[in-house]
């Protein structure tokens, strides 16, 4: 099996392919990347066959449609992935093949509905699900704590111990794991219960990632349009919505937070009235 990571970047992306036939999967591709992964391609005699992405990426954009365009590779995506371009939407059990490499569908949820972990051989790539040491956060964006918790332990952990893991991201210079390695040593997993690590995921406290918006919807859109509206912060399950009961009581304080007023013209002349 032809493998290399390509990105050498805190975000990952994995090309495999198959000696014989030179067919080729790319595994969560970035979008600013895609001419390299076209040259690289190109300098190695490989046909991309398939590109596929483990979950709606929140922290870039991928280049999955962009190389299907350039290359005329199907892209591979979970059932659930909102992304309405995707070529073949796969469901936990299904297999990928590409000559003799054959990938193992794993519907790994929790991270985002629709992420999947992809069993491959002796490795399994899994996402933004299960970490080097660490697991993907579950705090927007469909998150679910008890799920990812589930899809960690009831499917990645039942792998075989020396199986390698190779994630999405990683932000300390790992390159590789294996699911025994993480059985004993992920400090957010081992020895915690399912309900003591929803309580630890949902306090984490981590912030949005960078130019979310712009990503998010993008990425679940597949189309590269200024006139799309992004979603709102509070779609994105986020920000917590406040009553103007509560504001005026915030506003009471000996410390009131600093208000930035994004309201419209429209919006403030309104026949419903404004809080001043
Ligand atoms: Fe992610």
């Amino acid at each position: 099996m032809f493998f290399r990571e390509l990105n050498r970047s805190k975000c990952k992306t994995y090309l495999t392919a198959c000696e014989k036939s030179r067919k080729a999967v790319l595994i969560d591709p970035l979008k600013e990347k895609a001419e390299r992964y076209l040259a690289f391609l190109a300098y190695h005699s490989l046909k991309l066959d398939a590109v596929i992405d483990t979950h709606t990426h929140a922290d870039h954009r991928t280049a999955s449609f962009d190389l299907k365009e350039l290359t005329g590779a199907k892209v591979i995506m979970h059932r659930r992935a909102p992304a309405p371009h995707v070529d073949l939407h796969v469901e936990h059990g299904q297999c990928v093949n590409a000559g003799d490499i054959e990938i193992q569908v794993l519907h790994t949820p929790g991270h985002t509905p629709d992420s999947i972990s992809l069993y491959a051989g002796d490795r399994v790539f899994t996402g933004d699900t299960l970490l080097i040491r660490g697991t993907g956060r579950s705090d927007f964006a469909g998150g679910d704590a008890g799920e990812e918790f589930d899809s960690i332990t009831q499917k990645l952990f039942r792998l075989p111990d020396e199986t390698l893991v190779f994630p999405a991201h990683d932000y300390r210079g790992n390159t590789q794991s294996t699911i025994g390695e993480e059985k004993r040593l992920n400090p957010r997993v081992a020895g915690r219960t399912r309900e003591e690590y929803i309580e630890l995921m949902n306090h984490l406290g981590l912030p949005l990632p960078d130019k979310i918006q712009e990503v998010l919807q993008p990425n679940e859109s597949a189309l590269d349009d200024d006139r799309i509206s992004f979603p709102t912060l509070a779609e994105l399950n986020r920000v917590r919505q406040l009553t103007p009961k509560e504001v005026r009581i915030l506003l009471g304080d000996s410390l009131p937070p600093l208000i930035l007023d994004v309201r419209e013209a429209e919006e403030y002349r309104g026949d419903l009235g404004h809080v001043s």
